[in-house]
C-alpha cells in the first residue's frame, strides 16, 4: 500500500462527505509500524507529502507534519488485531448522531455482516488519549466497526479499500437506523437470520454466468 493511496483515500472520504474539515484520520499498517494522516491539515490540502510514518511504538520517524492526534487509537488497533491493515476514523454525521445517543446498532440489515454484526459504542474519553484508544479496542473486540460516544466512528479493514468500504457502509446503516427509529421500533434480525445471510454473502461476487 503506497502513501499516495492513503492520501487519495483521505481525500476521497472528504469528497464523499464522510469527513469534514480536519476531522477524522486514516492509517495503514507498514512493515515498520504505520503511516497516518497528519494532525489538523484540511483534507483539500492533504497530499502524500503530509503523511507521517510511525514506528512500532508510535514514534514519528518520517514526514514533515505532526502525526494525527489519534495515533494512539490507530496503533492500539494494529497491536490488538493482527488482521487489521487499515484504520479509518470519521465524524460522519449519522454515525456521530448515534454515537451521541450512545446507541449501539443492532443487526437491522443483513449487510451489517460486513461490519461484524452489531456495532458497539465505545465509552467517551477525550480525543487523542490512551483511554479513548483502550475503550475503542475493548468495544470493537473482533468486530470491524465501532461508534465512539459523543465523537464519531472507527472502522478497520484487511485492506485500505475494505476499510473505506466499511466507512461508507457504516454511515449508510446509521442513516437507515435513524430513519427507522423515527418511524417506530426497528425489527432486528436473529442470529440465525444473520448467519444465513453470511453464508450467502460468501459467494456474492461478480462471476461469469
Ligand atoms: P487529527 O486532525 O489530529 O487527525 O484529529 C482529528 C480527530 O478526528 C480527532 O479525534
Ligand atoms: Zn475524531
Amino acid at each position: 500500500m503506497s502513501a499516495p493511496d492513503l492520501a487519495e483515500a483521505a481525500q476521497q472520504l472528504a469528497r464523499e462527505g464522510l469527513v469534514v474539515g480536519t476531522a477524522g484520520n486514516v492509517s495503514v499498517r507498514t512493515r515498520a509500524g504505520l503511516v497516518i494522516t497528519p494532525s489538523a491539515v484540511p483534507y483539500e490540502q492533504l497530499t502524500s507529502a503530509h503523511l507521517a510514518a510511525l514506528d512500532a511504538v508510535g514514534v514519528q520517524v518520517g514526514g514533515t507534519h505532526r502525526k494525527s492526534s489519534e495515533w494512539r487509537l490507530h496503533l492500539a488497533l494494529y497491536q490488538a488485531r493482527g488482521d487489521v491493515q487499515a484504520v479509518v476514523h470519521t465524524h460522519s454525521a449519522a454515525a456521530t448522531a448515534l454515537a451521541v445517543l450512545r446507541r449501539p446498532i443492532p443487526p437491522i440489515h443483513y449487510a451489517m455482516h460486513q461490519l461484524g454484526g452489531e456495532v458497539p459504542v465505545a465509552p467517551y474519553a477525550t480525543f487523542g488519549t490512551a483511554e479513548l484508544a483502550e475503550g475503542v479496542v475493548a468495544a470493537l473486540g473482533a468486530g470491524h466497526a465501532a461508534l465512539m460516544a459523543n465523537h464519531g466512528a472507527v472502522v478497520v479493514g484487511e485492506s485500505l479499500a475494505a476499510a473505506l468500504e466499511r466507512a461508507r457502509l457504516l454511515e449508510w446503516v446509521c442513516r437507515v437506523y435513524l430513519h427507522a427509529l423515527s418511524g417506530g421500533t426497528p425489527h432486528v434480525l436473529s442470529p440465525s437470520e444473520m448467519a444465513a445471510a453470511a453464508e450467502r454473502l460468501q459467494s456474492y461476487r461478480p462471476a461469469p454466468p
